[in-house]
Formats: C-alpha cells, structure tokens, sequence
C-alpha cells in the first residue's frame, strides 16, 4: 500500500523563534498512523526542528549533489545525512526558475539523495504557458525521463513525486481535482510502464499547488492523488492541522 503523506514546505519564512514554535505544533497535531507528516524547515532551522519532532519527519528544500568540496553556500547529502535529516525537496519549480536547475542536475541531486539514503520528494510541474498549449503531459514526462527514470525500480521505490503546476504555486489558484487527476493517472501510468504495476501501485504521488484547508479534501479523494505538498497553508498550524486532518480523513473513508 501507498504511503499517504502531507508534507509543509516553509520556503524562506520564518524566524527561527517561529520555526521551532510552529515544529512544536506540528509535532503536537493528532497524526494518525495512516499518515506520514514531513515538514521543510528553512536549512538554518533543520537541525532544531529535527531536536523537537518526536513523529514528525524533518526534511530540507534543497541540497547540492557532491559531498564535500569548494561550493560555496551549498549544503551536502552527505551532511544533511550526518545531522539526521530524513529526507529533501528537489526540482521544486522555485528551485528551477531562481537557480537554473535543469533535468540533468537534478538526476546528479536524486542520486545523491538516494545513495546517502534520505528520502527524494521530487517535483515535477508545468508552467501556466504549457498548460494553455496543452502539452502538459508530455512536458512534465520529460521532467520524469530526464531525472527520475533512469533509477532501479528499488531505488524509485523509495522516491516520492509531487505533481505541482506551476502556475497554481502560491497563486491561489488551484488545479481542479479533473486536472489534478488527468496528471496523477498519467504519472501512475508511465511509473507503469518503466517500473511495473505493483510500483506504480506503491508509488506516492502527491500534489501541491494553493492546497488549503477549502480545497484539500476534494484534492486528496482523487484516485491517484496520495496526499499534498502545501506552501503557504503550512506556514499556519491551524491551516496545516485541517489538512494533515483531511489526508486522514480521506484515507480512512
Ligand atoms: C509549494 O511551494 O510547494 C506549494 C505547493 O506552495 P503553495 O501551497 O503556497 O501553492
């Protein structure tokens, strides 16, 4: 069975009195075992979310590909293994707008991810022109071929993607649970394809993009839909809690 998760991802917010008051509620929220909650604390702030969270898994928004090395700024795998963080964003859309990364970097970042073993929650997503020209599908199964294909079926197995127009991140506008599942289905069917009925069966496939406590339950009911990637909803505990409720709820009905 599919994991079923709901993951916050904090961007640049927060100081850090707010970042391990927030961690604290999160940490407090009434989580199911049905569920797995991440939160993606600004990097500065991981290691202290990481010392309160008892259930609550603590990732980071980025990391850079080589352990160790003359790269100014970044951060390693390997180092993020070492302070005990569970898992990293990559390929999120701000990520690849703001600092140029492409496909192939971010296959270099996966299989770092991997072979340090914290868990990849890998983004994929097309923008609002490529949504309008209706070649959304084969756009975002290049981001996939590129990046993520290439792996073993026991190292995909251990990826999570998240499906994240974007052109419904931080924007309010959401995609419609049709549109939500049109892309879903099509992910599930590819992983099909490359890895076998009962990965695709297995795979985790979130989404994200101006989910928030009006919209989530309709979101998460969606077949191939396996819970959310939340932004600005996850930046409230009293927002977050509906939704880590919602993912729960949906699961057991
Ligand atoms: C995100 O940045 O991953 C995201 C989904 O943001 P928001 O929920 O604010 O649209």
């Amino acid at each position: 069975m599919r994991s079923k998760i709901v993951a916050g991802n904090w961007k640049m917010n927060l100081s850090q009195q707010e970042a391990k008051a927030l961690c604290k509620e999160v940490n407090n929220m009434n989580i199911g075992s049905e569920i797995e909650v991440y939160i993606f604390p600004p990097m500065l702030y991981v290691s202290d979310c990481k010392a309160i969270s008892t259930h609550v898994k603590v990732g980071a928004q980025n990391a850079y590909p080589k352990d160790t090395g003359a790269f100014t700024g970044e951060v390693s795998m390997w180092q993020l293994k070492e302070a005990g963080i569970e898992a990293v964003l990559i390929g999120h859309s701000e990520r690849r707008e703001y600092f140029n990364e492409d496909n192939a970097l971010l296959k270099q970042k996966l299989d770092a991810a991997l072979a340090h073993g914290i868990k990849p929650f890998f983004c994929c997503g097309e923008p609002l022109e490529i949504r309008q020209n209706g070649t959304f599908l084969e756009y975002v199964k290049k981001q996939l071929v590129e990046s993520v294909f290439h792996l073993s079926a026991e190292d995909f197995s251990k990826v999570v993607l998240a499906y994240e127009p974007i052109w419904a991140i931080g924007t309010g506008q959401t995609a419609s649970t049709e549109q939500a599942e049109e892309m879903h289905a099509a992910i599930r069917s590819w992983i099909e394809e490359q890895y076998g009925k009962e990965i695709a069966e297995n795979s985790s496939v979130l989404y994200g993009g101006s989910c928030n406590p009006g919209n989530a339950q309709a979101l998460f009911a969606c077949e191939n839909v396996d819970g959310g990637l939340i932004g600005g909803a996850s930046l409230k505990a009293a927002d977050f809690s509906v939704l880590v409720a919602e993912g729960t709820w949906t699961i057991l009905n």
